[in-house]
């Protein structure tokens, strides 16, 4: 644990200092912003404090460099779906972001987590991620009144999600084999008799060795699994954008707590990059063909960040089955699936099948009249 003045200096509030009121993040101007009078406060970005955290140094403390998102934050989870979320007060949680159950347990003192290093802010207001959500549902052609009365009642709401991302030296000693291609003729004959030539492509294999290296910067793994893994993986952010952590970007927005752990995080990392060296190995085997034999990876200087990213998430209901909708905090993208109402559906069938019955009726009375 960490004593009141240490957490005091780390986790600062930042109160207006003209009324004493909490200020919120404001996406648009980029700063902490006063609710009650027009008073703004620039958030101090601070690109040496956005720090890479040794990782095996970090695992080693264990839990001595835990601390909560900011000093009053409160969190909450989501029976239905297990979701944390942590919140400043003014700020309120009533219904789960990404499944949209209420949540009736009470909000509770944050737990400390790993501190986030860096935090790309919101620059996308919610006046237009609701609008760009209006624009959405209405392109959707038979979708279900939920997905508009969800849309008409912005329930989109602004919330930071965990990343991990890691940095590590790799080298990598392999043997296999290169496989280079030549053709082939072959002479025969047909069943008529005749005589044919047809060529195959044969393979000549040669025993193969070496060392690759690569370096990994920023792979980033998202550390929640609330976000549907299609819309997570065609969530991108722009690391340049990411400011050196400061418990203001949390006023007046959520933030999830990361759901993967960092040693589940760095596994992952590890099964990307165990990819990515494996092409590697081919391309230093080179030829037409390769076959990797044995496989020798060291992963030195590896580093972490714990970095929060700006969505806009809703979910709505529709026939028991819960439907996401997540909005890109920096771009204004929308990523949702949306169920076909049945009802709107049938309407329309049921309104063709009507209008063929009057074009044949109309069609029977000319013939018979002509
Ligand atoms: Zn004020
Ligand atoms: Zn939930």
């Amino acid at each position: 644990m960490i004593n009141d003045s240490e957490a005091g200096e780390e986790i600062k509030r930042h109160l207006c200092t003209n009324c004493g009121a909490d200020m919120v993040f404001d996406p648009k101007l980029g700063r902490l912003a006063c609710p009650y009078c027009d008073s703004s406060k620039v958030i101090e970005i601070d690109p040496a404090a956005i720090v890479e955290q040794d990782l095996s140094v970090f695992l080693n403390q264990s839990g001595a460099n835990l601390r909560p998102l900011a000093v009053d934050a409160l969190q909450v989870t989501c029976d239905s779906c297990g979701a944390t979320v942590t919140f400043v007060p003014p700020t309120t949680a009533t219904s789960c972001d990404f499944c949209a159950a209420q949540l009736v347990a009470q909000p509770k003192a944050a737990d400390p987590l790993v501190a986030p290093e860096g935090v790309i802010p919101f620059s996308v207001e919610g006046s237009s991620a609701t609008n760009a959500l209006r624009r959405w549902t209405k392109s959707r052609w038979f979708a279900p009144n939920a997905l508009q009365t969800m849309a008409r009642h912005d329930k989109a709401e602004s919330i930071y999600v965990p990343y991990w991302t890691f940095d590590a030296d790799t080298a990598t000693e392999y043997t296999g084999q290169r496989g280079e291609d030549y053709q082939e003729t072959e002479h025969y004959t047909d069943s008529e008799g005749n005589q044919q030539t047809r060529t195959h492509t044969r393979t000549n294999w040669f025993y193969a060795s070496g060392r690759v290296e690569r370096h990994f910067d920023d792979t980033a793994i998202p550390a929640t699994v609330s976000v549907l893994p299609e819309y997570l993986s065609r969530l991108e952010w722009d690391f340049r954008d990411l400011a050196s952590y400061d418990p203001g970007y949390l006023s007046g927005h959520k933030a999830q707590t990361y759901q993967v752990t960092l040693e589940e995080g760095f596994e992952r990392f590890r099964d990307i990059a165990d990819n990515v060296i494996r092409n590697d190995v081919r391309r230093d085997i080179g030829g037409d063909r390769q076959s990797i034999d044995s496989i020798d990876t060291g992963y030195s200087n590896v580093t972490f960040k714990h970095i929060l990213v700006p969505v806009y998430a809703g979910a709505y209901k529709f026939k028991n089955k819960t439907f996401q909708v997540i909005i890109n905090g920096r771009t204004g993208d929308v990523y949702g699936e949306r169920p076909y109402s049945a009802l709107k559906i049938g309407c329309l069938v049921s309104a063709i099948i009507l209008l063929l019955f009057i074009v044949i009726l109309i069609f029977g009375v000319f013939s018979s009249g002509g």
